[in-house]
């Protein structure tokens, strides 16, 4: 291909991405846009193998099916549930690729600049690398963190806040250091900013709480972009550089929105310590919480017929259990008597932005029948039942009115203002953010306890 073909391909790929994008702020055209996607990295991948530069198809060939078998491997494998972790685990990867890139670019011999372009050069592999490690074990941490394997409680070293600014310092005065020596010596600091940046990584993710982890996530892939900018700056390659202000301003965007739904400043989540974990609400205020009513699925059924205005509030227990699926045929069943269902959904509800629009899109929910929390919440009050399907965080309302709770401040779904509230889950545990419930605990919540697959669908046997 020649120079004006590929960029020409290079042109439709960056069109086919922004429209990608665009589709995907929309659930009606998501689907449109993860096509536009798809055949947006086509013609990216394709311009690229054919570009001039490679010479060695034997070896990109067989790197492709390998990687290219390892992730439709993992696709066809991941759970639902996983799919957080799987995406935090690919920003790793991206991170990694900059920071091998980076050294790859320093050590190219073929690579010739002078003046002011060698020093261009070298602090787009500096900031290339630098990103990329940060991204790397910031993005290990995340996955860890998600699939349970490290504790989300945030990790306070002392003088925290001084070891982040001595790093930083430490960075811009290396960087001085590597634009100014040879290679040998230019080696050695890049070596020792990586470290710096592999340990940054680390700590910064682990002294997040876990109530900030959603922000975390959109932060990650908001570097993630960044990184593959900087690589495309680093190989000159004008597509990866679009491509990756794209994903870059994109997660700054989305990670903004998380901070605004759970009421944080970006800058303070960023400082971590937030969503302890262990606190208990009740232990706290020594108040007692009283006793939590158990129904049955047979109740819950006549509840519901006798209802004419019902709102379901999915959660990360419903994803768990697999019960988008029942709980979009209960949809149906209620709506074929008269009832009038909908859906609140909470902007970190799950484990990931968007997780339970998926799930739902996923059961052929109606989309109109799926609104946001701010959409929905003045309506609960006028509310019949509220079904809160393995949620526990985002219908905590000790975020409202516990000014010592680890999530105070989080907006939440008011569903204790409805006149009854079914809370179906397994257990008294508590959600992802480790804080008790009061809500379980209220004159109008009834506990359907079990799997809430198994639960959704006694209700719909009990209803007939
Ligand atoms: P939570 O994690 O607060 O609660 C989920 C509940 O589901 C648990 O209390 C659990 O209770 C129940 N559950 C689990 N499995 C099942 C099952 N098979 N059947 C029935 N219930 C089940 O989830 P929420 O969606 O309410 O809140 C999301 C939390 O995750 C927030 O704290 C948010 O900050 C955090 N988060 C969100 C991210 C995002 O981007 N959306 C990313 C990372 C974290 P039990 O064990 O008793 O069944």
């Amino acid at each position: 291909m020649n120079t004006g073909m590929i960029t020409a391909a290079y042109i439709v790929a960056a069109i086919l991405f922004i429209l990608s994008l665009s589709g995907l702020s929309h659930q009606e055209s998501a689907r449109r846009g993860n096509w536009f996607g798809i055949a947006g990295m086509v013609i990216a991948i394709v311009a690229t193998v054919l570009n001039g530069s490679v010479d060695n198809y034997a070896l990109l060939i067989v790197m492709m099916l390998i990687g290219g078998g390892i992730g439709a491997y993992l696709a066809a494998r991941v759970q639902m549930t996983q799919m957080p972790e799987l995406v935090a685990i690919l920003h790793s990867f991206v991170g990694l690729a900059a920071v091998l890139v980076g050294f790859a670019s320093y050590f190219d011999p073929t690579v010739h600049f002078e003046g002011v372009e060698k020093t261009i050069h070298n602090v787009e592999i500096y900031l290339g690398i630098l990103i990329g490690a940060v991204t790397f074990t910031g993005s290990v941490v995340a996955f860890g963190k998600l699939n349970g394997k490290i504790g989300s409680r945030p990790l306070m070293l002392p003088f925290r806040h001084l070891l982040n600014l001595g790093i930083v310092v430490l960075w811009i005065l290396l960087l001085f250091a590597f634009l100014g020596s040879g290679v040998t010596f230019g080696s050695l600091v890049l070596v020792v900013m990586t470290f710096l940046a592999l340990a940054f990584g680390v700590h910064m993710v682990m002294a997040i709480g876990g109530a900030d982890m959603p922000v975390v996530i959109s932060m990650l892939n908001s570097y993630s972009g960044w990184a593959a900018a900087a690589t495309g700056f680093m190989l000159s390659n004008d597509l990866l550089i679009i491509t990756g202000a794209l994903v870059g301003s994109s997660g700054a965007i989305l990670s903004y929105i998380m901070c605004r739904a759970m009421n944080r400043n970006f800058f303070s989540v960023i400082m971590g310590g937030f969503g302890g974990g262990a606190s208990s609400t009740s232990d706290e205020d020594g108040e007692e919480q009283g006793e939590a009513i158990a129904v049955s699925a047979d109740e819950v059924a006549q509840l519901l017929t006798d209802a004419s205005e019902v709102v379901i509030v999915p959660g990360y227990g419903m994803a768990v259990a697999h019960a988008q699926h029942p709980v979009s045929e209960l949809t149906k069943q209620l709506k074929s008597k008269g009832v009038n269902v909908r859906f609140a959904i909470h902007p970190v509800a799950g484990r990931m932005p968007g997780h339970m629009n998926v799930l739902l899109a996923e059961a052929n929910v109606p989309y109109d029948l799926v609104l946001e929390m701010d959409e929905i919440n003045e309506d609960l009050p006028s509310t019949d039942v509220v079904i809160v399907i393995g949620a526990n965080d985002i219908v905590n309302p000790s975020a409202l009115d516990n000014p010592n709770s680890p999530i105070a401040g989080m907006p939440v779904l008011e569903v204790w203002n409805a006149k009854t509230v079914i809370v179906s889950k397994r257990s008294m545990a508590t959600g992802y953010a480790g804080v008790e419930n009061p809500l379980f605990f209220k004159d109008n919540t009834r506990m359907l306890f079990g799997d809430a697959k198994d639960s959704v669908e006694a209700i719909r046997q009990a209803l007939g």
